[in-house]
């Protein structure tokens, strides 16, 4: 089963996405932490991203467009029942290219699942969250705290990192280049009739369970 989880930045897919893959064994793929592994690694393709993303604007469909050919190239991807492609596509280009991609390695799409959420509580969800810099497990400074103020629950960790795009100026470029670029992607995958609405405001074990939902009625 493969699955899209789209939804403006902030919405939750991330959260999402790893919990199906606890769940259901399907593998994330998210262009956004690809991307800033190769800014962090100074690729050639980090060092092109780097400051499109700190500016909140859209990499090169070329760009994520290989990144994402290469992965779904990769073995632990190839033997897993499904992948989620969390933060691709981002442009009509990009979903183009991903059906010829998917088309040509003999995979299809089940189902775009879009998390609705409010533009508003985008900005405070956003600028709040930060991670463990161990294991990654997210937090958020209003929304889910560490049992213990400044450890992480899972690992122990007294380190946390903070997304250099997280802060407000860039949050609103990302939800322009969201509004603009994005959301139209909705429309065209109307039209291929596999587009699910769940609703993103809900708690995140609510919004999970809604996802799981879907998603049994898929298979
Ligand atoms: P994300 O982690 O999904 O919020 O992505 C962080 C940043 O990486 C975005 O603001 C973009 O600059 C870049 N990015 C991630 N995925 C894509 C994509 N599919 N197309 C273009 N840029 C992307």
């Amino acid at each position: 089963m493969n699955i899209i989880l789209f939804g403006p930045p902030g919405a939750g897919k991330g959260t999402q996405a790893k919990r199906l893959e606890k769940n259901r064994g399907l593998i994330q793929l998210s262009t956004g932490d690809m991307l800033r592994a190769a800014v962090a690694a100074g690729t050639e393709y980090g060092r092109k991203a780097k400051e499109v993303m700190e500016k909140g604007e859209l990499v090169s469909d070329e760009i994520v467009i290989n990144i994402i050919s290469d992965r779904l190239d990769e073995g632990d991807v190839k033997n897993a029942p499904g992948v989620i492609f969390d933060g691709f596509p981002r442009t009509v280009a990009q979903a183009e290219e991903l059906d010829k991609m998917l088309g040509g390695k003999g995979m299809k799409l089940n189902a775009v699942v879009v998390l609705e959420v409010d533009d508003e509580a985008l900005v405070e969800r956003i600028t709040g969250r930060y991670t463990c810099a161990k294991c990654g497990k997210g937090y958020h400074e209003k929304f889910e705290k560490p049992k213990e103020e400044g450890v992480c629950d899972e690992c122990g960790s007294t380190e946390f990192t903070r997304r250099a795009d997280d802060n407000e100026e860039t949050v609103r470029s990302r939800l322009a280049a969201y509004h603009e670029q994005t959301a139209p992607l909705i429309a065209y995958y109307e039209t291929a009739g596999i587009v699910k609405k769940v609703d993103g405001m809900a708690d995140i074990d609510a919004v999970t369970k809604q996802i799981e939902e879907v998603l049994d009625g898929l298979a």
